[in-house]
């Protein structure tokens, strides 16, 4: 489900950009790299599912971006394929640093980091969709969101410096959520060796290692279980709690 992997993504930055830092007495990102980061990588937790015709990303830009899952999914060999595999890991942070190098100039701004600027766009586009926040069709959406980054290219263009490791957290996060339900991932993709015949005969080897070569710890059931909702209140409020705190909203006794 869309909402709980960007809420996963959410609560998996505020972990490593500020819980973790202040536990471990080192410093924390800035609280606004914390914040922007928090809904970005919500949004970056959504791209391994370019590859579902019906998904968040699909849906967020009319034809355009049905055209894009379309190819992601038919370039993939389907959903939960290809882009849900270490490679993808590799390939979504990869391209996001390339994407960084290309600079242009645009009127008003000047040089931007346009590749980057771009990621950024649809990164908050994403998130928007995935946890409801905006009302109105895709263009408003997109709107909104290119305000949001041109704000940000004005203001604080070296948020932008973040950008693959938050791509990276977020394509991991997924793909972790999507391990913890029963369907499983073909973490090896291209290649998913498929488990001898002996081990698929026991119950439990099975459910970890499937006939199909995927790979699971399916601690939450099914995608849509109880415990996956209880799972995502607890993450939900961790992360509220999380930016509450980084932002001095509540105090937190040092
Ligand atoms: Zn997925």
């Amino acid at each position: 489900m869309g909402t709980h992997h960007s809420v996963s993504g959410a609560a998996a930055w505020v972990a490593i950009t500020s819980t973790a830092p202040y536990t471990l007495g080192i410093d924390p990102l800035p609280i606004s790299s914390v914040v922007i980061g928090a809904f970005v990588t919500a949004g970056a937790s959504l791209l391994p599912d370019v590859d579902h015709h019906n998904g968040t990303i699909a849906h967020s830009g009319g034809l355009l971006t049905r055209g894009v899952a379309a190819v992601a999914g038919a370039a993939s060999g389907g959903h939960r394929h290809g882009m849900h595999s270490i490679l993808a890991i590799a390939g979504f942070t990869a391209g996001t640093i390339l994407a960084g190098r290309w600079q242009a100039t645009v009127p008003l701004l000047g040089e931007i980091p346009a590749g980057s600027a771009l990621i950024f766009l649809a990164l908050v586009a994403f998130a928007t969709k995935a946890m409801k926040l905006g009302r109105g069709g895709a263009l408003k959406l997109w709107v909104g969101s290119a305000l949001i980054v041109t704000a940000v290219l004005v203001l604080a263009p070296e948020q932008l410096e973040w950008l693959p490791l938050s791509v990276m957290v977020g394509v991991i996060v997924h793909l972790v959520g999507d391990m913890i339900t029963t369907g499983g991932v073909p973490l090896t993709w291209p290649w998913i060796p498929k488990p001898p015949k002996s081990w698929s005969a026991s119950p439990f080897l099975d459910v970890i290692w499937k006939k199909n070569g995927y790979v699971a710890l399916p601690i939450l059931g099914n995608t849509g279980s109880i415990r996956e909702w209880c799972l995502f209140a607890v993450l939900s409020a961790y992360t509220a709690y999380g930016l509450a705190a980084t932002t001095g909203l509540i105090a937190v006794a040092a």
